[in-house]
């Protein structure tokens, strides 16, 4: 169901391909609900992407759709991948960009992590 003013979920998606092994990727982590790997253009000196098995075009269709078990599956995959680049120490970012006032760039729901050196403020 479309919950968004996105459109609705394309196969096609970048994401959708990597998931379905079609384009490589640099994986991290990898279970029944998540699939982590570097971001090609990395924005800090550690940029991971987790990203959900299912087909949800962001975090409102994730949200509102996804079962409670994906959801949970999914955050805990985003503490388990952070926690293994050995980030906990000294801290990461986490970050969803939804829809297109914040730039969303691809159509499958994403959480970019960012850590590994002190991040800049925050601006809106
Ligand atoms: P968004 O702007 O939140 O949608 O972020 C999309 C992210 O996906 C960007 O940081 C891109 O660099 C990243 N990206 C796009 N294509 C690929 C790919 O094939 N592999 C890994 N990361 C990608």
């Amino acid at each position: 169901m479309r919950v968004t003013g996105l459109p609705p979920y394309d196969p096609q998606n970048i994401f959708a391909r990597i998931l379905r092994g079609e384009i490589p990727a640099k994986v991290v982590h990898d279970d029944a609900h998540a699939l982590a790997f570097h971001d090609i253009n990395p924005l800090a000196p550690l940029h991971v992407l987790v990203i959900p098995k299912g087909a949800y075009v962001s975090q409102a269709d994730f949200s509102a759709q996804a079962s409670d078990a994906e959801i949970a599956g999914f955050w805990r995959a985003v503490g388990q991948v952070a926690r293994a680049l050995g980030l906990e120490a000294n801290g990461y970012r986490i970050l969803a960009n939804m829809g297109e006032d914040a730039g969303q760039e691809v159509p499958h729901f994403h959480v970019h992590i960012f850590g590994g050196r002190r991040l800049g403020r925050m601006v809106a």
